[in-house]
């Protein structure tokens, strides 16, 4: 049995620095901070983060689970 640490799955508690929303990218920084986006600003960053960042906890895939395969978009 491998003693390896699961990463700590994110919540609905857990919302984005710069607009608030429901965060799906954490962030850890080297210097032990921690940064925390929603999908749209995770990607909107994602390259500058990818260069800082000591580490990058993606769980944006998540976001196409719960939601709707399709929206219903015949109007009438
Ligand atoms: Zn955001």
């Amino acid at each position: 049995m491998n003693a390896t640490l699961a990463p700590a799955t994110m919540t609905a508690a857990d919302r984005c620095d710069r607009c608030g929303a429901r965060a799906y990218v954490r962030v850890l920084l080297p210097g032990g901070g921690e940064l925390l986006f929603c999908a749209h600003h995770g990607r909107a960053h994602q390259d500058a983060l990818r260069a800082k960042a000591a580490e990058i906890q993606d769980e944006s895939h998540t976001l196409t689970e719960s939601t709707p395969a399709s929206a219903p978009d015949d109007e009438r």
